[in-house]
């Protein structure tokens, strides 16, 4: 059962409570380089970026914020570090949210007032507790970096807001080591009720990070934690988007697309079942239903995950029955597989 959060807004998604989970990324542009920066933007729209954040390291991105936003369509979040000025000014240029963490700012008086900006125009802080950077005295405490000393980072950050009555909070807790990151909000999850952006931060290449992300996201997702994630990956941030949509998707949280099942076949395949498995994916790519298919090599396992799908084959030799709702609706030649699938799941 997923994890009761309070809901908050960033633009007009919405972040907990009954919410979908959201995918978000960050842009690798230079934030002042407006152009790159929406071209950018629009490519992880396509892919189906909810929110999107951009680094501002100094007034000049923040000012950018204005010109990108014309001509952007999904919520931004300014990522800020320390300076609470590039905060107003991003909030001023029309920030959606902001990634700061109030402890980082300085005096009370300038978490005053980046508070009382954000309150003005209703805008989210998500507070951002990353292993790499937790206090020395927070890490003595508790004798290093682990879940207690995370949370108690946390903990502190939001409660320099709350002394503002600002409560407009999203929390993340993330670490390099997917242990340490699923303990530390599992931990927090009993304490706090604010809605969790999750991810494993610097996870690595393409490659690596997707597995470390998919494992690290998946367990807490499966624990019901977790409102908005990042895959963090060193290349592409579309490709950030992209592996994060197929996470929910592969948890069931996201059905916008064609599930495929497929056996990884053996000795008893008597049909080229992988060319065919690639093929049907790539021709079902852009097709929006939410609905399952199964490519089987043989009628060993064949028939029965081919019954429990909407659509299944079934391989024989050169040929393979096709499956629809549970029946036998035809045998077909197997040159003539991909074509009549892809018939039958259009007719669906
Ligand atoms: S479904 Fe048949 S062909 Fe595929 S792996 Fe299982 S036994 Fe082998």
């Amino acid at each position: 059962m997923r994890r009761k959060s309070k809901e908050i807004f960033v633009g007009n998604v919405g972040i907990g409570g009954e919410n979908p989970i959201t995918v978000q990324s960050m842009t690798n542009t230079d934030t002042r380089d407006v152009e790159r920066t929406v071209k950018q933007i629009l490519e992880l729209e396509e892919t189906g970026c909810d929110i999107v954040r951009v680094a501002v390291p100094d007034n000049d991105a923040a000012e950018a914020i204005k010109k990108i936003k014309q001509e952007i369509n999904i919520p931004l979040v300014a990522d800020i570090h320390f300076d609470y000025r590039l905060a107003l000014s991003a909030i001023k240029n029309g920030a959606d949210g902001l990634r700061i963490n109030p402890g980082n700012i300085g005096s009370k008086d300038k978490v005053k007032e980046v508070v009382l900006a954000c309150k003005d125009r209703q805008i989210p802080i998500r507070i951002g507790v990353n292993s790499g950077s937790i206090k020395r005295e927070i890490i003595e405490k508790f004798n290093g970096i682990n879940e207690d000393s995370m949370l108690y980072s946390a903990l502190e950050h939001i409660r320099i807001l709350e002394d503002l009555n600002y409560n407009n909070i999203k929390v993340s807790l993330k670490a390099t080591d997917i242990a340490l990151t699923v303990k530390s909000y599992k931990k927090a999850a009993e304490s706090i009720e604010y809605p969790f952006h999750i991810g494993i931060t610097e996870s690595g290449t393409p490659w690596t990070g997707t597995i470390k992300s998919s494992i690290g996201i998946g367990s807490l997702l499966l624990m019901g934690i977790g409102d908005t994630i990042r895959v963090s990956l060193t290349g592409n941030p579309v490709e950030e988007v992209k592996v994060g949509k197929q996470i929910l998707r592969t948890l069931g949280l996201l059905k916008d697309k064609i599930e495929i099942i497929s056996c990884p076949t053996c000795g008893r395949t008597q049909i080229d079942l992988i060319d065919l498995v690639n093929k049907v994916e790539k021709r079902i790519h852009n097709i929006s239903k939410p609905i399952k298919i199964a490519i089987m090599g043989c009628a060993v396992n064949g028939p029965g995950e081919a019954r429990e799908a909407d659509l299944g084959i079934a391989g024989g030799k050169g040929s393979a029955l096709i499956f629809k709702k549970g029946q036998i609706i035809k045998k077909v030649d197997e040159d003539k597989l991909l074509d009549e699938l892809i018939y039958e799941i259009e007719k669906l």
